[in-house]
Parts: C-alpha cells; sequence; structure tokens
C-alpha cells in the first residue's frame, strides 16, 4: 500500500492508495504554512499513520505530489510562493527517516498527470497532456509514457505560455498569458470590469455561478463563457501543434462546466490545427475528480521506482 500526500497552499490531504489506484482512505488538514515545516511534517505523519490504520495496511512506499518550485530528486522545496519558509526543507528524506520506506515527490501537476495516465481517462496513453483549470492553470506532460522533465528537471508551466501578449498581467512576468486569460479568476475579472452599473447579478459573483447564469440565459454570461471558450480552446490548441499528443486530459473545477465548452474548444481546434492530425487528438475530462493529486501522489511512487511499469505502446 501506497501513502501518498498531497501538499497544497491551503490544505494537505493524506491517504492509502492500493496498486490498482483505489483510495482506501484518507485525511485532510490546512496547510497553515505559517505554523512552520515542521509543524506540517509532523501533521503529514500523524495521519499517514491513522489513514494505514483505518485501510488496515502497512506502508510500503510514500509519494507526495506538492505545489512547487521543488526539486524532485532531491526532494527539496524551492522558492514556493505558498509554503513561505520552506524553501530548502526536504520531506522526502525526513519521510523516509520516520517511516523507513523509500519515498518520491513531483510537482502536483506531474502528479495528477501520471494518475490519470495510469489509472484514470488516459489508461494506455502514451502521449498524453493533463490540464487543470481552476484559480490557476497547471498541469504535466507524460511523452513516450514517461513524465516529461525540462532541464535541471523543471516542472514546464504549461499555464505561462503567451496567447494574447496585450493580454492581463501575471504573476509569472509576462502578460496575457494562458493563465491569466482562461483560468477562473479571469472570468470573473472580465465580468466585473465589462458589467454596467445596473447589472443585476453582480453579487456574489464566482466563475461557477457565471457558469449558472449563462444556464439561465444570462447575456453577459454568456459573453462570458464564449470567452473563456475562446481563450481555453486556443491554449488547447497551441498544445496541440506544439506536442500532437495522444490525448489531452482536462480536469479542474473549470471543467466542471465543460458541456458549456468542449464544443466551442473543438471549433477553434479545427480553425488552427489543420497541419498535424488534430482529429487524433482526443479530450478527455479527468476521471480521478477532486483526488485527482492525492491518487496521483501515490503514482509518483510507482513511476519512480518500479521502472518501466508505465511504458506502453
Ligand atoms: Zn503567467
Amino acid at each position: 500500500m501506497i501513502g501518498s500526500v498531497d501538499i497544497g497552499g491551503t490544505k494537505i490531504a493524506v491517504g492509502m492508495v492500493d496498486d490498482s489506484g483505489r483510495l482506501l482512505s484518507k485525511m485532510e488538514s490546512s496547510t497553515e504554512a505559517d505554523r512552520g515545516y515542521p509543524d506540517a511534517l509532523d501533521r503529514i505523519a500523524s495521519m499517514l499513520r491513522e489513514t494505514a490504520r483505518n485501510a488496515g495496511a502497512e506502508i510500503s512506499g510514500i509519494g507526495i505530489g506538492s505545489t512547487g518550485p521543488l526539486y524532485p530528486f532531491t526532494g527539496e522545496f524551492g522558492d514556493v510562493d505558498f509554503l513561505h519558509g520552506w524553501q530548502g526543507k526536504n520531506p522526502v528524506q525526513d519521510l523516509e527517516r520516520i517511516f523507513n520506506v523509500r519515498v518520491a515527490i513531483e510537482n502536483d501537476g506531474d502528479a495528477a498527470a501520471l494518475g490519470e495516465a495510469a489509472w484514470g481517462s488516459g489508461k494506455g496513453k502514451s502521449r498524453l497532456i493533463y490540464v487543470t483549470i481552476g484559480t490557476g492553470i497547471g498541469g504535466g506532460i507524460i511523452l513516450d509514457g514517461r513524465l516529461y522533465r525540462g532541464v535541471d528537471q523543471a516542472h514546464p508551466e504549461v499555464g505561462h505560455h503567451i496567447v494574447d501578449p496585450s493580454g492581463p498581467a501575471c504573476s509569472c512576468g509576462f502578460r496575457g498569458c494562458w493563465e491569466s486569460l482562461a483560468a477562473g479568476p479571469a472570468m470573473l475579472a472580465w465580468v466585473e470590469s465589462t458589467a454596467p452599473p445596473h447589472y443585476l447579478n453582480r453579487k456574489n459573483l464566482t466563475a461557477k455561478r457565471i457558469f449558472e447564469l449563462a444556464r439561465e440565459g444570462d447575456e453577459l454570461a454568456l459573453a462570458a463563457v464564449k470567452r473563456e471558450t475562446y481563450y481555453l480552446g486556443l491554449g488547447i490548441a497551441n498544445l496541440i501543434n506544439l506536442f500532437t499528443p495522444d490525448m489531452i486530459v482536462l480536469g479542474g473545477s473549470i471543467m466542471k462546466s465543460s458541456d458549456l465548452l468542449l464544443a466551442g474548444v473543438r471549433e477553434i481546434i479545427r480553425q488552427g490545427c489543420r497541419f498535424v492530425p488534430f482529429e487524433k487528438s482526443e479530450l478527455a475530462l479527468a476521471s480521478l475528480g477532486e483526488n485527482a493529486n492525492l491518487i496521483g501522489a501515490a503514482r509518483v511512487w510507482h513511476h519512480r521506482f518500479k521502472p518501466g511499469a508505465d511504458r506502453v505502446a
């Protein structure tokens, strides 16, 4: 049984995952990064013990998916925005010492990509890109069955390729990157800045609410969904032109409204991907749901320590 740990800016989830990707027990704690890394490590260790007890399992390895940047092969955190003061801390070494098992860590987008490729929608797909669209846009790239890593083992940032250089400023330093135009907060910001003063639905707006309003026929919300479809489609079309993957797996809160988006996204792909066999690049919805990162974290262990486990034709 693999212990899995999903470390995010707001919460830490821990679970037990069997060899076929089933999550057998789970616990959560808010991250509270300011309480310090040792405090979080203690909580992770005690949640691992308790979830193992609940599942009646013995932990044979531990996989971690975490918000990054991080160094997957040393196990160290880089300068992580959301985990202030954790830079240089090493949960891989610490959990190895505490549990006396092998531990592996990857960026959470990569962990979810590995999970979807092995146990989710992307099962059997050799070239797969996982994209999660929520408060930001992240993801992971699997090429020839293995997690793609860049120089210095770096995790590529699919959310920060430029879609419109005259677009809004992003924390990455550019204007108009995909995340700044197609993530949930971009939808909300556009509606808030476009709505006329008398717009009645201004109160308690969220991206989720905008989709609901669109279903009710609200014209501004429909325009926001059209705009979301356009920018989502441009980014996905870019990925298809660049990688010609077997499949793009889409997850995250925005994709809960995929029925309002995907037909338009496919139309944009048709318009601009004619030099590649775009009709063979499948679009699929993530199937591991809200536990994609946690289940993927267990897959991180398999991918690292069972060479060949992820290879498909
Ligand atoms: Zn950016």
